[in-house]
């Protein structure tokens, strides 16, 4: 299990603009190559220092950049350097780098899994998987913002704090980490949960662990080496005693409802 909390990153402290600017070209690739984005969707950026942000521009496939294409802006999202456009949602970046002082880079797609629970209005905050619980904790939802205003960035800004996956509202998914590397298996690890939460909805619905296993869970969080800000709060995840008995579901045959409607009928006279 631990695999799952150790992965590689490939990062290095001190590299180029240049070696930068391949990591967010090779992430870009990935994202695209495993269908998170379609056509010009995503964006991806790294803070190079307290000044400086590379990031991708606009209207370009994710899986389809260069070096060159790549745009560097100020921290209040003026452009520096590039020959393209920034980002439309570089101000989304802006306001996780200045709320993230751990963090150095952004990773926002569209996948489509994860992607389908925030437009069913539906958070991942189960506390459904060991993985998923040390890691991330939970993946709450933000209200939708119209893309490319400030409103986009106004329903994450009470978990930005605390969470490193955010679902956006009828959007998509916004994941951050200490590098590039970092957060893409972040989203790579939201993208399986959602898709695993969805073939359990399909099998007669998910089944949350218990409050006493989950603490166990975040308590093992030191000897996996995970640096998370979220703590374990009420329903977040929601543990199986937060799920209300009256929510749960029930596989009832054919045959069993047909007999209890019948049952029924028969009480109240109508059925002899
Ligand atoms: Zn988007």
């Amino acid at each position: 299990m631990a695999a799952h909390f150790s992965v590689q990153s490939n990062f290095r402290m001190g590299k180029t603009e240049r070696e930068y600017r391949q990591d967010i070209v090779d992430v870009g690739k990935l994202v695209y190559q495993k269908g998170w984005v379609a056509a010009n969707d995503g964006n991806i950026s790294i803070r190079l220092d307290d000044r400086k942000v590379l990031c991708t521009c606009t209207g370009i496939s994710k899986g389809m950049m260069t070096v060159d294409d790549l745009i560097v802006c100020d921290l209040d999202g003026n452009k520096i350097d590039g020959a393209r456009e920034r980002t439309t949602e570089i101000a989304m970046h802006l306001t996780i780098y200045q709320m993230r002082p751990d963090i150095t880079s952004v990773l926002h797609a569209h996948p489509p899994v994860a992607t389908g629970y925030a437009v069913a209005g539906r958070p991942l905050n189960l506390a459904l998987l060991p993985e998923v619980i040390i890691g991330l904790g939970s993946v709450p939802l933000a209200d939708y913002g119209l893309p490319g205003t400030p409103a986009l960035t106004e329903g994450m800004l009470p978990y930005i704090p605390k969470y490193d996956a955010i679902l956006m509202g009828n959007h998509g998914c916004v994941c951050y980490g200490e590098d590039v590397y970092k957060a893409f298996f972040k989203m790579e690890v939201v993208e399986h949960f959602a898709r695993i939460a969805l073939v359990a909805e399909l099998l007669g619905g998910p089944k949350a662990l218990p409050r006493d296993e989950v603490e166990k869970l975040f308590n093992s969080r030191t000897r996996y080496g995970v640096k998370s800000r979220n703590t374990m709060e009420p329903g977040c995840p929601a543990v199986a005693e937060d799920v209300p008995a009256s929510a749960e579901k029930l596989q009832v045959t054919r045959d069993e409802i047909v007999a209890l409607v019948e049952e029924a009928l028969r009480a109240r006279g109508v059925l002899t």
